[in-house]
């Protein structure tokens, strides 16, 4: 990693593991182990927040700097031939997630049996930053979860079909952002470090069908930006397939704050219209919301949605 690169990652509270890993504890870990608040993914798919890793095996590589990413935008490398072993990545992740929970137990507001539960995760969110897809051995790492017991959320920008497709082991579920409706808004929004990441985006978008695991569409919300074009991103959506579609508000948070303003972000009013707006326009319905993350849940099959893993 690039001088001076992982002494702001690690002041801005990333363990770092092997080269290019690393384990965040999310706000949500916190608000559940001391206020009983669990973050949205667990009222909407069951995910115990105080018993998910947040992690990544390439904190500082990324194809795109997208200007509402609150991660420091130094995500300047490129893959190598030296990347970390998986096994040895989740086994010192699961190390660094002990050391994140081990502060909680002596505060008088942590349940102990909650704390207890925290130290041995159940679900690891391949997402802190970078884009995973960029790691070329995903598909162990995948694996290397799931023979622990966890199940696995991978999140992806979708500029790297070729990835997704190579995947022997899908995660339990896949998310893939659409944060514009066109290619001009990615240019612009996604700045993509090539001209040809939107048209791997649409590849990423037609090909979800064919893998067999539960898709999530999310769409980041921008005010100004990227609201509207219902029709555009219904479309998409339906070619899809997904199960599920998060609309979901741009916060203002993070880094983000050097590149957009806070009006850049919706209110939870704004994000209910889009949703209801893009609902008309396809065949999905609207299945639940969380008005703190100014997020609205929609699928296209009610009866199949609130199947447990
Ligand atoms: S799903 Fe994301 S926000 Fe929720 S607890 Fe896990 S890392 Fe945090
Ligand atoms: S793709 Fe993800 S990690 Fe990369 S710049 Fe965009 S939001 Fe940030």
């Amino acid at each position: 990693m690039e001088t001076g690169t992982d002494t702001v990652l690690e002041w801005q509270g990333y363990k770092l593991v092997g080269k290019y890993g690393a384990v965040k504890g999310c706000h949500w870990l916190r608000e559940k182990l001391l206020r009983g608040k669990p973050c949205y993914k667990e009222q909407f798919y069951g995910i115990e927040s105080h018993r998910c890793m947040q992690m990544t095996p390439v904190v500082n590589i990324c194809n795109c700097q997208c200007l509402f990413c609150w991660r420091f935008h130094g995500m300047k490398e490129y893959p190598s031939p030296d990347m970390d072993d998986p096994e040895a990545l989740i086994e010192g992740m699961l190390a660094a997630q002990k050391e994140i929970v081990s502060g909680f137990g002596g505060d008088s507001r942590c349940e102990p049996e909650m704390w207890e539960e925290s130290k041995s995760p159940t679900n690891v969110a391949i997402s802190l930053s970078g884009e995973p897809t960029l790691y070329p051995r995903l598909s162990d790492l995948i694996e290397a979860c799931h023979k622990r017991g966890t199940t696995t959320f991978l999140v992806t920008n979708g500029t790297n079909p070729r990835a997704l497709d190579d995947l022997d082991v899908l995660p339990t579920q896949l998310y893939v952002t659409i944060a514009a409706p066109t290619r001009e808004i990615f240019e612009k929004l996604c700045i993509p470090r090539s001209s040809r990441l939107w048209d791997r985006l649409m590849e990423t978008v037609s090909m979800l069908p064919s893998l067999d695991t539960r898709k999530v569409i999310r769409h980041t919300l921008v005010s100004n930006w990227n609201m509207g074009w219902e029709s555009e991103y219904a479309a998409l959506v339906e070619r899809s397939e997904a199960d599920f579609v998060e609309c979901k508000a741009y916060m203002f948070v993070g880094d983000s704050r050097n590149r957009l303003a806070v009006e850049n972000m919706p209110s939870h009013r704004d994000i209910r219209t889009f949703s209801e707006r893009l609902c008309a326009e396809n065949s999905y319905e609207l299945l639940d919301e969380h008005r703190d993350s100014r997020v609205v849940l929609l699928t296209r099959n009610q009866r199949k949605a609130r199947l447990a893993f």
